[in-house]
Formats: structure tokens, sequence, C-alpha cells
């Protein structure tokens, strides 16, 4: 028999501690939020190498190095910890796995399986609390904010990371991480140019802490700048953007609206003229024999997503338009009435049993006033679709603004049966806005009809 439970004592919850990512920050409690392993990381340690700079010349072989070693890191993080662990887009063989769990261990970002898990929270939460480095607290935040600042790891949004788990070389390096992170990131790059050409100071400070400065704050950018800067081809209903500065920092994390949009695809830059040296190296790697089974989505998908999101643009633009008062908020007009008012002097005129007026336009009519005046308070459908003139899209489309009214009975044309077209049949875009396409305003009748005077 289960025992009721005793609503005197505190339950478990309650006598948690709360964790100091979740209580106010204050000046006595402001160095308790800071994570200070890693300030002393990507702050602490680059701002030494900064200063030791000063002392140590730097020599052009080892700069060459420290470019290249550079990109080796950076491709670790990558094309190894980014696109390969993170996001599966290909899989590799087991040297190159080996070799991308170091290099990418030399950029000193944590291990694999640390960053992939906080990349596919920030991938399934993008922008929400739950995503580890969300754009929406700020620029700085996604940027450096997140790292330098204490998390309650119980805040990022669970991930399944079974796949990692099972994968020996991510376990490895996980467990051998200090180690990976002294020798990947300091002693090789200070090993090769001192063994190489006698640079060992140099190679220890530009090689290695000022390199992995450069690495760290170049792929943080992914999660910062890419999340801020630029053009949303295939979805503008969350932060990731694209721009070449961020693909020329980031070596081609740079298409980020496509990324977060199709984040197994090997590709960042889906065109071959676009900045993307990670899809490169793994494209490289293939013909080597190194990676296999690249992925990618078929272009007939991201098409899709650029033409519903232009569509959207274009909803947008057409909303801010004066496409003239639908005809059934129009108010209904006798065909007496309406030459009445004609011949008391408003300048009204009747096209497809719409009442347009036209008083102000009168003078600025392209054809001429005359033209215009011969159709006040007549039946004008044919002479404007032909009998007269042929008149042209644009024409239709200002006449749009200046409806007034609709003819009971409509005249020349079964102007109930168009309203209807109009009002129901048109098609609508997502906000509800008719959708009024060229050569279909209610006004344009296909087909010259013979002059005829109504009145
Ligand atoms: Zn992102
Ligand atoms: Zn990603």
């Amino acid at each position: 028999m289960s025992s009721k439970p005793d609503a005197s004592r505190p339950r478990a919850a309650d006598t948690k501690k709360v964790h100091i990512a979740d209580t106010q920050m204050t000046r006595q409690n402001w160095y308790k939020h800071v994570n200070w392993l890693n300030v002393t990381f990507i702050i602490g340690i680059p701002l030494a190498g900064c200063i030791q700079a000063f002392w140590v010349p730097l020599q052009l072989k080892t700069a060459i190095w420290a470019v290249i070693y550079y990109f080796f890191t950076g491709l670790g993080i990558t094309a190894g910890y980014h696109r390969l662990w993170a996001h599966c887009s290909y899989s590799a063989t087991l040297p190159l796995r080996i070799w991308l769990a170091l290099v990418g261990g030399g950029a000193v970002e944590g291990s694999i399986r640390w960053w992939a898990r906080d990349h596919r929270a920030h991938h399934r939460y993008t922008d929400t609390d739950k995503d580890p480095y969300s754009v929406r607290k700020g620029l700085l935040y996604s940027h450096l904010g997140w790292m330098v600042m204490k998390q309650n790891p119980k805040r990022i949004g669970r991930t399944d990371i079974t796949d990692l788990n099972e994968d020996p070389v991510v376990v490895w390096q996980h467990r051998n991480y200090i180690k990976v992170v002294l020798t990947m990131g300091l002693i090789v790059p200070m090993l090769v140019s001192g063994l190489g050409w006698g640079d060992w100071y140099g190679g220890f400070v530009y090689a290695g802490i000022l390199r992995i400065f450069f690495v760290q704050q170049a792929t943080f950018c992914v999660n910062s700048l890419a999340h801020w800067l630029g053009d949303q081809p295939f979805d503008d209903r969350n932060s990731p953007r694209d721009h070449i500065i961020t693909a020329l920092v980031t070596l081609g994390e740079g298409y980020h609206n496509f990324h977060h949009e199709f984040p197994s695809d090997y590709r960042n830059a889906i065109e071959w003229h676009q900045y993307d040296p990670t899809k490169w190296t793994i494209w490289t790697c293939k013909q080597l024999g190194l990676a296999y089974d690249l992925k990618q989505f078929r272009s007939n998908e991201i098409e899709k997503g650029r033409v519903q999101q232009l569509q959207k643009k274009i909803d947008q633009k057409r909303a801010k338009l004066d496409w003239g008062t639908p005809l059934d908020q129009l108010p209904v007009m006798e065909w007496d009435d309406y030459v009445e008012q004609a011949k008391n002097g408003r300048g009204l005129i009747s096209i497809a049993g719409v009442v347009h007026d036209v008083t102000d336009f009168i003078k600025d009519h392209p054809g001429g006033k005359a033209m215009i005046k011969s159709g006040l308070g007549k039946d004008a459908t044919a002479m404007f679709n032909g009998g007269v003139y042929y008149h042209s899209n644009g024409a239709h489309n200002l006449l749009s603004t200046m409806r007034v009214g609709v003819i009971r009975g409509g005249g020349e044309v079964e102007i109930w049966k168009r309203a209807q077209k109009e009002n129901s049949e048109y098609v609508r875009d997502e906000t509800g806005q008719r959708i009024i396409r060229a050569g279909q305003q209610v006004t344009k009748i296909p087909e010259p009809i013979p002059t005829a005077d109504a009145a």
C-alpha cells in the first residue's frame, strides 16, 4: 500500500539548491555568475598571448605555419565538430575522424561530445530559452556571454547524442580532452616551428595561443554574426542569416539561413561561387576516399523554401499597396441615380458595372479630357476595353483605386458574376489579401464587346 506523502515535510525540489544562473546578479554575487574556467580559456590566455607578442618577434615561417594551423584547427571545428558530428551530414573513415578529433581539439572549444550536444540543442530550440546560445539574449551573449557566464545546464534543451556515445573517437576525445587540448593546442604548433626552424617561443605564442584566439573568435561568429547579419532567403521566422562576411570569417559557415533549414546537408553554400572551404574540404576528402555518404538536399526542396519566402515578401509588399475598395464593400447604385449624379457634374464613369469617380483625374487623362468626358454618365465598358482605346494593365490598376459604387444589374456585363469572381474565386495570400494579377482586374473584359450606350 502506498502511503500519502507527508504534507508538512518539504518536497525534494524545495530543498534543492537554486542554480546561480537562476538568481539575480548583484554587486555581492556577480563573481559567482562568472565561469572563471572559460574566462581563463577564452579571454585570459589570449590576453597573455597578446602581451607576450610584444617580446617575441614574428618570423615569416612561423606566421605561415600559424595560418596553416589556423585552417587545420578551424576545419576541425567546421568539418568535424559541426558538419560531421553535430549534423552527421557525411560519414568519415576512422583516420579522418581521428584527424578531425585531434585538430578540432586544438581549437580549444570543448570536447566533440559537449560541443555537438549544445549545437543540436541550438538547432532544435533556436532562439528560445532552451537554445544555449540564443541571439535573442543579445549579440554579445551569443558570441561569448553564454560561455563566460554560468548557465544552468538543466535549462538547455535535451538532445539525443546516443550516436556520439557510440563513436569510440568521440568517447576517447572526451575522456582525454585536457591532454588533447594541451598537445594539439600548444605543444604541436610549438614543436613544428621549434624543430622546423628553431622558433620555439614564436610557435608557442603565434601558432599556439594567438591562433587559438583567432580560431575561437572566428567560429564563435557562427553563433553571433550568422544570427544577426544578412539575408533570410529561406525562412525569416527565426534569426539565422546568410552573409558573405560571416562566410569569410567562419570558413564557409556563413550561409546560416540555408544551414538551419537544411542542417544535414554537407554544404552551407550551394552556389559554386560562394565561399565554403569546409564544403570543399569534405568534397576533397571524398575524392581521397576518406569521406563518403555526403548528404545533399534535392534542389527541388531547396527551391520550394526559397519560393515560399519570396512569396511571403511579395505578400508583404502587396499588402502595402492600394488595390481599390473590394466590390462587396461598395454601395449599390441604381443606373438612373448614376446618370443623374453624372449629369449634375460629378465625374462618374461606369465600367464593367463598377462606378468610378474620375473628377480629379480628368485633367490628367493621357488620352485627353474630351475622351474621358465622353464616357461620363454612360456605360464605358466597351470604350475602355478596346472600343475606343485598349487600356493598359496600369490603367485598369489605377481605375480600381477610383471605385465608388457598383451598378445594380451591372449594365453591359453581369456584374454580380464578376463580383463573385473577384471576391471568392480570386486567390488570396496568407493574410487574406486578394491577389489581383495583371490582366485579371474586374474592369478588364477579355473580349472587346460592341460599343453600346445603355443610357
Ligand atoms: Zn545557428
Ligand atoms: Zn549547425
